[in-house]
């Protein structure tokens, strides 16, 4: 018998524990003060009313022999995947049902998607992003190379044509730093994954809250890579349903690697590995697409986003360098008085009573960088801003 060593080379996930001992730490000593939670990447805002309509019905459905539903497809429901489909064609991207396959959201398929290649791939991950890529190439024994994003490439890295890669990741809009590639350098990381044989990996998790009209919010509006990406998207920050948990992932046709289409080998993989997201999950996810839905959901985005709005007039009367704020739901800045990330942790904490989450989490990059996230009440989100200003 023999475990996976290469979960030794894991590094302990100290972040949110060490900043949630730290805020503990500082409630237990200094009772009553009025602590501002900007750390949190989870939404704070309840599902929509025609989300809860949708999942009460497909409850009642359960209840009845009739309409009563046990295993589903394992791609997931065409009546999901049908609105998922004509949301792209509205786009004016084509895509076929059998492209669209429905998840439990974009964490599982991000990292299970790994299942379908060989051994010992490359791999590029963007440092800082979401710690998730890493840990799972980690586990699987891959090489992990990175593609840096500083301030000097605003965030934004693109191909260094030196560097021979199997799996590229991409996030975009990036968490934690906000930033989103425009049309032009999307096309450049396409190009350079069609040259290498590569895959890119699109994380999209974070695409509604793109306002530029002009910015993507798929890869796939760069018409070559339907021959090298597969795009992850998710309902939890469009929709609320980080605790309800749905997305959906998307493989073209034309995506084929040693003879193989990639897509059927997706399916033989949900076949054998998962039984589908529930029923009445995905009839709550349905609604997202309906008229009321969309109106609904646009509400709780316009709340975030004003409150991204907010946090960039601050940074831009202080002259602060950040990046996001707009198009993200995420505020990434170089820390003030040349701290370091938890040094800046510290101050915040103690001086400001505000909690946000340390650069240095995300990627060495992020060393003199701060997160702060839009998901908190307006009145909080106000607060704080004017505790940085006045502060620093
Ligand atoms: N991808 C990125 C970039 C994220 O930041 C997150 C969650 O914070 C996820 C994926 C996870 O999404 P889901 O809730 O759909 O699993």
């Amino acid at each position: 018998m023999k475990i996976n060593e290469n979960y030794s080379k894991l590094e302990g996930n100290y972040l949110f524990a060490t900043v949630a001992s730290k805020v503990n730490e500082f409630k237990a000593t200094h009772k009553g003060k009025n602590i501002i939670n900007m750390g949190i990447g989870d939404v704070t805002g309840p599902l929509c009313e025609a989300v809860i309509k949708n999942l009460n019905s497909a409850v009642l459905d359960m209840a009845d022999a009739e309409t009563f539903k046990g295993y589903g497809p394992y791609r997931g429901y065409n009546f999901l995947i049908e609105q998922i489909v004509e949301l792209y064609n509205r786009r004016n991207i084509s895509l076929i049902e059998s492209e669209v396959f429905i998840s439990d959201g974009a964490k599982s398929d991000c990292a299970n998607i790994l299942n379908i290649f060989g051994a010992n791939q490359t791999v590029l991950i963007p440092d800082p992003v979401y710690p998730a890529y890493m840990d799972t190439n980690i586990m699987c024994g891959n090489k992990i190379l990175f593609a840096d994003a500083t301030r000097s490439n605003k965030f934004l890295p693109l191909p260094n044509q030196n560097l021979n890669v199997d799996i590229i990741y991409i996030c975009s809009p990036n968490n934690p730093t906000g930033a989103t590639y425009n049309k032009n350098q999307l096309e450049k990381w396409v190009d350079y994954a069609n040259e290498q044989d590569a895959i890119i990996i699109f994380d999209a998790a974070y695409k509604d809250f793109i306002e530029d009209e002009n910015l993507p919010k798929s890869i796939f509006e760069v018409p070559k890579a339907k021959t090298c990406a597969i795009e992850i998207c998710s309902f939890s920050k469009t929709a609320g349903f980080t605790g309800t948990r749905c997305g959906y992932t998307i493989i073209p046709k034309e995506l084929t690697k040693c003879g193989v289409t990639l897509k059927d080998m997706w399916l033989r993989h949900q076949s054998s590995n998962y039984n589908g997201t529930s029923y009445i999950i995905q009839k709550g996810a349905s609604a997202v697409f309906s008229q009321e839905g969309q109106q609904q959901i646009k509400e709780t985005l316009n709340h975030y986003k004003e409150n991204a709005q907010i946090m960039c007039k601050t940074m831009d009367e202080m002259g602060a360098f950040y990046t996001g704020g707009k198009n993200s739901p995420y505020l990434w800045f170089e820390c003030f008085n040349s701290l370091n990330s938890w040094e800046f942790f510290d101050v915040m904490l103690n001086e400001l009573n505000i909690v946000g989450t340390p650069g240095q989490g995300f990627g060495k990059n992020g060393k003199n960088f701060f997160r702060l996230t839009a998901f908190g009440t307006k009145e909080n989100t106000q607060e704080a801003m004017n505790r940085i200003k006045q502060y620093f």
